[in-house]
């Protein structure tokens, strides 16, 4: 089997790892020209997709990259903490929490392709594909063709592949919040080794961790209007800065000084995601990642879902019959945990508008019924933890009747 994997992403790459260390040939095809020189944000990955990256041998490299947290502290805007809680699975060096640049993840990711010898093309911009009973073909920008058996849309939330298996999907909403972000080594706030701060301002939800080296990582998420393109390009980080400063000023946190104190690495983006995207499938292409089911950012796991579809995925294709029953198996597994991210994340998002977010809940809540014929989802996400790491476990097979993991 050959499968053509469209984005050299972070889902796209994981699932090249994967499904390559289960025996299936993958070739990754990235519109990007170079290796990806990122726009600057950082992630934190969870202990979920630290769990997964092991399944595949990329949790060594992934650890090395970045810094690892296992603390949380959360304080609120008259400056008093409200809790400090232990965060993931601390015990294990390589399940904690990591936080990392984004673009440093991309490079761990793609020097473990290349020492598999997995080929990532760059400059390749997918624009179309047809399939028939014997394959897909894929078609470039530069009018070169590529034929597979499975072709893997793993572009992102803006994805060319999602039209393909859903013509009527939505496209990508505003969440109701902008989301700042920066890095400093002129600040010095309260900070612990290994502990993120959360700061709960009046206008603002804030979080910042500081890096071994000193240097401060910080995001603030504000509900406000959506930003235009032209907007986001035409705006200096001080005159972001200067917008961002009063809403942190009135609070007796270090918000406002960690801001004052960054210069040109601060950066601006829109908060969005996806409603639902009915058909993930058809007979040969798949969405994965961020293409099927992008989650605003506050919940912090649309890089560990990417991670988990990559091992459940390739474990499907590994342990099924045929290419068919993988497929409906991988999105019976998958479409409860990912779709319950994004509700979890809408949720914490407070300025969309109720009336939307009751859409997204009554939305899922409607389709799980006409599936599976009850009451409504379970609330409950940890009742799922053992299942995950059953499915995600690479030694263990998955069982035919395997029960789909809710949570996020
Ligand atoms: C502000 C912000 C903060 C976030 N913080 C966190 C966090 O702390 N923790 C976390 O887990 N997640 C976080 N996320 C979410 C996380 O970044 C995404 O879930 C993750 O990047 C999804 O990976 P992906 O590979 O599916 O998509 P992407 O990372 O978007 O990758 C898609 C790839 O496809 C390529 N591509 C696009 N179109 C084409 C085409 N036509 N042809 C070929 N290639 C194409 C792109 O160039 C790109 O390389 C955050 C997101 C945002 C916006």
């Amino acid at each position: 089997m050959r499968i053509l994997i469209i984005g050299g992403g972070i889902a796209g790459t994981a699932a090249a790892l994967a499904l390559d260390k289960a025996g299936i040939e993958v070739s990754v095809h990235e519109a990007h020209p170079g290796s990806g020189a990122d726009i600057g944000a950082f992630l934190t990955l969870a202990s979920n997709g630290m769990l997964a990256l092991a399944q595949f041998g990329a949790a060594e490299a992934v650890a090395g990259a970045g810094f690892e947290l296992t603390a949380m502290r959360l304080t609120g805007d008259k400056g008093s903490v409200v809790s400090t809680v232990p965060l993931g699975e601390t015990g294990d060096p390589l399940r904690r929490f990591r936080c990392l640049r984004r673009a440093e993840l991309g490079a761990v990711l793609r020097q473990e392709a290349a020492s598999r010898g997995i080929p990532v093309r760059y400059g390749e911009r997918f624009v179309w594909a047809t399939e028939d009973e014997d394959g897909v073909t894929a078609r470039f920008a530069d009018g070169s063709t590529e034929r597979g058996d499975l072709l893997l849309g793993a572009d992102g939330i803006h994805s060319v592949v999602r039209p393909l298996t859903d013509p009527d999907a939505a496209r990508p909403r505003y969440a109701g919040q902008r989301v700042f972000y920066g890095y400093t080594t002129e600040a010095a706030p309260p900070n612990e080794p290994g502990r993120i701060e959360m700061l709960r301002g009046s206008s603002s939800a804030m979080g910042y961790a500081v890096s071994p080296a000193g240097e401060t990582f910080w995001f603030a998420r504000v509900s406000a209007e959506e930003l235009s393109d032209a907007e986001i390009s035409g705006t200096t980080p001080a005159e972001w800065r200067d917008q961002l400063l009063p809403l942190l000023r009135p609070d007796s946190t270090p918000a406002a000084d960690i801001v004052a104190a960054t210069d040109g690495r601060l950066m601006v983006t829109n908060a969005r995601d996806l409603s639902t995207v009915t058909r993930w499938r058809t007979a040969r292409m798949l969405l994965v990642g961020d293409a099927a089911h992008a989650a605003s950012p506050a919940t912090g796991q649309g890089a560990s879902m990417a991670l988990e579809d990559a091992v459940v995925l390739a474990k499907s294709l590994r342990d099924s019959p045929d290419t068919a029953t993988a497929l409906e198996r991988y999105e019976r597994l998958r479409r409860p945990r990912v779709e319950r991210n994004i509700v979890n994340s809408a949720r914490l998002t407070p300025r969309r508008a109720p009336s939307r977010m009751q859409r997204t809940l009554d939305n899922y809540r409607a389709r799980w019924k006409s599936r599976n014929g009850a009451a409504g989802p379970p609330s409950s996400a940890s009742a799922g933890d053992e299942e995950l790491a059953l499915q995600l476990d690479w030694d263990t097979p998955l069982p035919d009747d395997s029960p789909a993991v809710q949570g996020g």
